[in-house]
Formats: C-alpha cells, sequence, structure tokens
C-alpha cells in the first residue's frame, strides 16, 4: 500500500442554478489578461449540450485520455508515431471556433450615441484581432438554458433517448459545472514531452511549470476534459491550479467560496496509489467501484501508518477524517466521477442531479406523500444519460445513489411534517437515520467549515519524502510524463 492525500472538489449537481458566479471569480483571478480571453479554467455547460470547447466529449474527434488495451494503458492519441508526427502540429486540438471567439463590446458605442428613434447597441469585437464582429457564433455556454436544444442538445453524445428531444413537455436540462478533475492518471502530464506537468507530491495538484513549457500543445490533445489551453500570447499551457496559493493557507478556492448555490465541497482524501493503473485498467461499467476501493479509510490505523511514512502530516489525516468528500464518495457512495471512461482517474466528484422535478409521471408526487420510492425509470433525468455521464454507463451505480437521494428526501419531509417515517424507505436504499440526517445536514445547512475542510500547509516546510514523489508514482513513472 503505497498511501498518498489528494485534495477533492465534490459538486451536488442538484443544487447549480447556473448562475456562473463560480466562473466569474476565477476569470477575475486568474484568466483576465492578454492570451487568455478564451479560458475558462472553470466553466459552466447547459446539459444536454455539447459545451466547452464544443464537443469536448467525443474522443472519436479529440482523441483525449486514455484506452485499455489488455493489460496497459496507452495514451489514445499519442504514442511514438503520432508523437513525432505532431511535433509542430497538433491536429486533434480543438480550435478557435471549438471554443469560441472571444469577444467584448464597444460601450462607447452607448454612452456617445445621439439621441435619436432607434435603441444603441453596443457592437462587438474580438479581443484577438480587434475587429468587429458582425454574428457572434459562439460563447462559453452557448447551450445556455436550451437555447436552440433542437440543435445543441440534440448533438449531446450522452443523450440516448432522442424523444426527450423532441417533446419538450419531457425536456430536461441541469448545469454541468467543470474544472479540471486534477486526476491520479492525468493524460496531461504524460503527454507532455518536456516535463512540464507535473502533479505535486503533497495535494495531487496538477500544475504547469511555467518555465520548463515549451507550447508543444500536447497536454491540450492528451486532456480529454480540454481543461490545459494553450496561451496565444505567452506561447505556453495553462490550467486551473486549485486556487493553490488559496488552498495551502486553508481558504477553499475561489470558485467554491463564492457558489452561490453551495453546491461545492472541498475535503481530503487517502487513496492507495499502488492501485491507480489497476483501477484504470477495468471494464468500463466497473470503473466507479475500482475508483471508490482506491480510497482509502482514513480512521484505519495501517492507513495512517502508511501516510505517516509517506510524509503525510498530522494536520492532513485530522482534515481527512473530517472529509466532507470522504463522506459523500465514500462513505455514502453518492458522488461519482465524470466520465471516468476516459480513465484519467478524476479526483473531482458529481452527485447526480434529481431535480428539479422528480418524474415525468404526474403520480410521482401521490408516492411520495405516501413515503414511497418512485421507480427509477420514470425519473425525468434519463437515468442512461446520468450514467453515460458519471458511470461508464453503469445505470445500478447511478440507480443505488438516486435512491439514497430520494429516500432522504422522503425521510425528512415525514419529519418535517411530523409523520412517522417509514423506515422501510432509509433501508431499502442502504441508509439509516443517522446517515439520512447527517447528508441531509451537508446538502442544505452545512457552514463553510463543514463544506471546506482545507488544513494549511507550507510547501517549503514540506517533508522531502513529498517532494520526491513528485508527479511520478505507478504508472506515471513508466510514461513520459513520470519527474
Ligand atoms: S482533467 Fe486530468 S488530464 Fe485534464 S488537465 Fe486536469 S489533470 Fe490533466
Ligand atoms: S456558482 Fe455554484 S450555483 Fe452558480 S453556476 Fe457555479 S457551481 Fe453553479
Amino acid at each position: 500500500m503505497d498511501v498518498r492525500a489528494q485534495i477533492v472538489m465534490v459538486f451536488n449537481l442538484d443544487k447549480c442554478i447556473g448562475c456562473h458566479t463560480c466562473s466569474i471569480s476565477c476569470k477575475n483571478i486568474w484568466t483576465d489578461r492578454k492570451g487568455a480571453e478564451y479560458m475558462w479554467w472553470n466553466n459552466v455547460e447547459t446539459k444536454p449540450g455539447v459545451g466547452y470547447p464544443k464537443h469536448w466529449e467525443n474522443q472519436e474527434r479529440f482523441k483525449g485520455g486514455w484506452i485499455a488495451d489488455g493489460k496497459k494503458l496507452s495514451l489514445k492519441g499519442l504514442g511514438k508515431g503520432p508523437t513525432l508526427a505532431s511535433m509542430f502540429f497538433q491536429p486533434n486540438m480543438p480550435k478557435m471556433e471549438d471554443y469560441y471567439e472571444p469577444f467584448d463590446f464597444d460601450y462607447a458605442d452607448l454612452a456617445g450615441a445621439k439621441p435619436g428613434d432607434d435603441q444603441p447597441v453596443a457592437r462587438a469585437f474580438s479581443q484577438i484581432s480587434g475587429k468587429t464582429i458582425e454574428e457572434i457564433e459562439g460563447g462559453p455556454n452557448w447551450d445556455d438554458d436550451l437555447s436552440g436544444s433542437q440543435v445543441y442538445a440534440a448533438k449531446d453524445l450522452n443523450l440516448q433517448e432522442k424523444q426527450v428531444i423532441d417533446s419538450y413537455d419531457s425536456m430536461f436540462m441541469q448545469y454541468l459545472p467543470r474544472m479540471c478533475n486534477h486526476c491520479l492518471n492525468p493524460a496531461c502530464v504524460a503527454s507532455c514531452p518536456s516535463r512540464a506537468l507535473y502533479k505535486r507530491g503533497e495535494d495531487g495538484v496538477v500544475l504547469v511549470d511555467q518555465e520548463v513549457c515549451k507550447g508543444w500543445r500536447f497536454c491540450t490533445s492528451a486532456c480529454p476534459y480540454k481543461k490545459v489551453y494553450f496561451n496565444w500570447q505567452s506561447g505556453k499551457a495553462e490550467k486551473c491550479i486549485f486556487c493553490y496559493p488559496r488552498a495551502e493557507s486553508g481558504q477553499c478556492n475561489a470558485c467554491a467560496h463564492s457558489c452561490v448555490g453551495r453546491i461545492r465541497y472541498v475535503g481530503v482524501l487517502l487513496y492507495d496509489a499502488e492501485g491507480v493503473e489497476a483501477a484504470a485498467l477495468v471494464k468500463d461499467d466497473e470503473l466507479v467501484e475500482a475508483h471508490r476501493a482506491l480510497i482509502l479509510n482514513p480512521n484505519d490505523p495501517a492507513v495512517r501508518e502508511g501516510a505517516r511514512k509517506n510524509g503525510v502530516s498530522e494536520r492532513w489525516l485530522d482534515a481527512a477524517v473530517k472529509s466532507p468528500v470522504y463522506t459523500l464518495v465514500k462513505e455514502f457512495g453518492l458522488a461519482l466521477p465524470l466520465h471516468p471512461e476516459f480513465r484519467t482517474v478524476p479526483m473531482a466528484y458529481y452527485i447526480p442531479s434529481l431535480s428539479p422535478v422528480l418524474s415525468t409521471f404526474g403520480d410521482t408526487h401521490k408516492l411520495l406523500e405516501h413515503g414511497m420510492i418512485p421507480a427509477l425509470e420514470t425519473l425525468r433525468v434519463p437515468i442512461g444519460y446520468l450514467a453515460s455521464l458519471l458511470s461508464g454507463g453503469n445505470h445500478r451505480v447511478v440507480g443505488d445513489v438516486l435512491k439514497k437521494l430520494i429516500a432522504v428526501r422522503v425521510h425528512m419531509r415525514a419529519q418535517n411534517l411530523k409523520q412517522e417515517a417509514d423506515p422501510v424507505v432509509l433501508r431499502e436504499a442502504g441508509l439509516d437515520q443517522d446517515g439520512a440526517n447527517r447528508l441531509y445536514r451537508l446538502f442544505t445547512i452545512a457552514g463553510y467549515n463543514e463544506r471546506f475542510v482545507i488544513p494549511p500547509q507550507q510547501r517549503e516546510e514540506q517533508d522531502p519524502q513529498l517532494r520526491k514523489q513528485e508527479g511520478g508514482f505507478g504508472l506515471l513513472k513508466k510514461t513520459r510524463g513520470g519527474r
């Protein structure tokens, strides 16, 4: 067992209101500068939709992530041949039209408009060329609230049930906030010929060393989530840094801090680095369980001892015990990885959505009144859709999560109405009263210190043992990216 610590974020999709406050906070702090105009390290997409950059989930086109070939993993779009051939040109990288041409508006057109019969308009101009843009054709959330859903949402690869798009009365919608997953098996790190990308030993944050980056852009192609960006001004790669200067002083990320829906949780997970490669190799529908098995119990004395040997501090071990992320990902198994079939072992997790309406059929509410759980097939968001997003296609895994979420709701409803709660509802979902109450608290009134348990640290004071492990464990050691 090789115990490591990782800082992780969980998103509760039920609670995201699509306000984009998170994206704006991130942009204001990190990417509000020349060359980074089109970058949204944190973006929020409307689902169903094609996302940002458009069609990023389509690995047939972008060739990101890993493929499992028998007993070994290899980068999908890279290998010796393709790597040499694409030294100076990345054929699989998204183009500007896949992101969007960044624009601003000329507000002087408004302020300086002469009195007249027409409403003055501010004209859009390109933030790259400065030229006027007559028609804006893209943006970071171009699927905004399903506008044009017949065109955009219908192209969502996760949508197997086309009738959902054809019939507005059965249409559903949710938001999907996305950022770099600070993966355990990061394709970006493994693809970098300059070894500029690395995974920090102390907290698992994946960073680009700006001094070392030569701008080859392999990382942009290799990341299946398209979360490494190329800065056209500096000629270097850039990505989310998990707000590490904030995290080092015990503060949560700007996106999480500003989140209006309070959908985000940040905490520590301990995991077994020796098992990462094996966990990325299993069949698609076994991936979620393999990922969960990697996560170790922070109360287990053997795990704690193993962590200490690897230089994990007592402060981090205590934080791992109090981690809301451990509660949601491992203890209750509610939070799932986004597209685990890309095999990067992502370390951002999502609680699937149940809202806004529990079912496409009116009788669901009657079922709820009687404290019963509705059939999963009647839920408004098709279970196949969520399984395609969050469980490598495993319907049972998503079904188990939804059953728990519904059971908590039914239980709390009974409690609030001072009715007798039926213990069978909880039991059938694998919960008890104490568990339901704890989850309810986390989902609703949990304060800052419960949602964000981030141990402060000073890199200069880190155990040298952690530095030695930086970025190069398990599978990464065998790739060009291992440092
Ligand atoms: S999501 Fe994973 S592969 Fe992509 S940039 Fe982040 S760490 Fe790298
Ligand atoms: S700030 Fe929170 S609620 Fe608003 S879009 Fe971002 S994740 Fe969703």
